[in-house]
């Protein structure tokens, strides 16, 4: 089913090989995206600025400038969901954007029906952190405080930066306090139901959300790992 909001969404494609770049560019324009494609790392830098795009779709591998460079670079300035494209046995590539913010990635060769639905799976996630952000709520536990309404987060008093994904996964994790989350639920809740992802991308994220808010990291006492099921945020 395709909503009518979704016309709107712009999506910027940063690749250097023209045939895959053209036949994604034509996929998304058939499901109704605005869409914009870069060639090199630094026109996508400029593009990302220039257009304000709801998604960016990141090639890894890019003449001159790489990608995890871009994704670093469009990063400094902004929180557009990332997704970071690459070949299929360049995983260490995609943990490492996934460390330097990305939102997910999908590996090639992809299907244009996975692309999409992922496009639209971290839209609709990214359009509802804003809907959340104007609850006025204070989530509290142990030295932890997430306040929805002002869209922060403060350990014992002092604030921390958290990437919307973080920050969205905190979120979740609060809400269950003492509680399992299992792995399903979060990310369902964080990366939206339609998500066909590797899992690996939940605990790159709990591996960050721990290194801002736990004072040992390499032992989590408030994000702890349930093995074989999920995590539990722990505040006693
Ligand atoms: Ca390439």
């Amino acid at each position: 089913m395709r909503a009518p909001i979704e016309a709107r969404h712009r999506v910027l494609i940063v690749e250097d090989e023209s045939a895959l770049a053209e036949s994604v560019k034509y996929a998304l324009e058939l499901e109704g995206f605005d869409v914009h494609t870069a060639a090199t790392g630094h026109d996508g830098v400029e593009k990302a600025e220039l257009l304000n795009p709801s998604i960016v779709l990141l090639d890894v591998m890019l003449p001159e400038s790489s990608g995890l460079d871009v994704c670093r670079r469009i990063r400094a300035s902004s929180d557009v969901p990332i997704i970071m494209v690459s070949a299929r046995d360049a995983e260490a590539d995609m943990v490492a954007g996934l460390e330097l913010g990305a939102d997910d990635y999908v590996t090639k060769p992809f299907s244009m029906r996975e692309l999409v639905a992922r496009v639209r799976a971290q839209i609709r996630r990214s359009s509802r952190s804003g809907v959340l952000s104007d609850a006025s709520e204070v989530l509290r536990g142990g030295r932890i405080e997430l306040d929805l309404d002002a869209h922060i987060v403060r350990v014992e008093g002092t604030e921390v930066e958290l990437r919307p994904k973080e920050f969205d996964l905190l979120e979740s994790l609060m809400r269950r306090r003492n509680k399992l989350a299992t792995r399903e639920i979060l990310i369902e809740e964080v990366w939206g139901p339609s998500y066909f992802g590797d899992t690996k991308t939940l605990d790159v994220h709990i591996k960050r959300l721990r290194a801002k808010v736990e004072p040992n990291p390499s032992d989590p006492e408030t994000i702890v790992t349930v093995r074989g099921l999920g995590y539990k945020f722990v505040d006693d």
